[in-house]
């Protein structure tokens, strides 16, 4: 029977966080130089409020739906090969037993083990659940925690609309300058989510937020360029 197990150390491991914190800074900052550049984009174009606020939320409603889809699909088919993958082993470890087995033998031996103690401990993995051994020790992949696209289609969705609505909120407020509101709203929202973008992956806030600041703010000033120039021809 196996006994409960409690680490002793008290550390607190981040990289497993890493991968989709950074994903969803990177919806973030999607949904808001997007969102923002398509509005200052019809703004300048001498467009109403209101326009601005339906070019808005059809700019989020649009950019959530296409990566949510593009998230779904892209992490099926990677959930798709990983399930391939597994399969192919749980059939090799039937056909060719004492290959695999070798196999396995070799990668602890790569990993600093003794050949014998290796081959001990490949014995007993092998016993205990060959296919686990082979998926994560082989494949790197956990079998009973395979992709979750749906998962990833909707945290990729929210955290684009989280950051679409900033630039859609601040339009809200009456009597105000939209183009302007919505320009440092924006760049306030961008600078955040580069810091925090920073503090996830362990780099230079200062240096991520004003990397972040510069790229979005520049996208958006493009647009509202290409914008006052084709509302000024049509
Ligand atoms: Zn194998």
């Amino acid at each position: 029977m196996m006994n409960e197990y409690t680490p002793p150390h008290a550390e607190q491991h981040k990289s497993h966080r890493a991968g989709w914190l950074r994903a969803a800074v990177l919806g973030v900052n999607d949904g808001i130089v997007s969102t923002a550049s398509i509005m200052l984009g019809v703004s300048a174009a001498s467009a109403n409020s209101s326009t601005v606020v339906t070019t808005g939320i059809a700019a989020l409603t649009a950019g959530a739906l296409s990566m949510a889809v593009g998230e779904y699909v892209s992490v099926s088919s990677q959930k798709d090969s990983e399930r391939a993958d597994i399969a192919i082993e749980r059939r090799s470890l039937v056909d060719n037993p004492d290959e695999e087995l070798a196999e396995l033998t070799w990668i602890y031996e790569q990993r600093g083990l003794k050949p014998e103690l290796a081959q001990q401990v490949a014995q007993q993995l092998h016993d205990h659940d060959a296919v686990a051994a082979h998926a994560r020790d082989e494949l790197g992949i956990d079998h009973t925690n395979l992709a979750k696209p749906s998962q990833a289609a909707l945290a990729s969705a929210t955290s684009f609309a989280i950051g679409a609505i900033i630039p859609i909120v601040v339009t809200l407020v009456p009597g105000t300058m939209d183009t302007l509101l919505i320009i440092v709203s924006s760049l306030i929202g961008l600078g955040i989510s580069g810091a925090v973008g920073a503090y996830i992956g362990g780099g230079h806030r200062v240096i991520a937020a004003a990397r972040v600041f510069l790229g979005g703010g520049a996208a958006m000033a493009l647009t509202a360029l290409v914008g006052h120039f084709v509302g000024a021809t049509i």
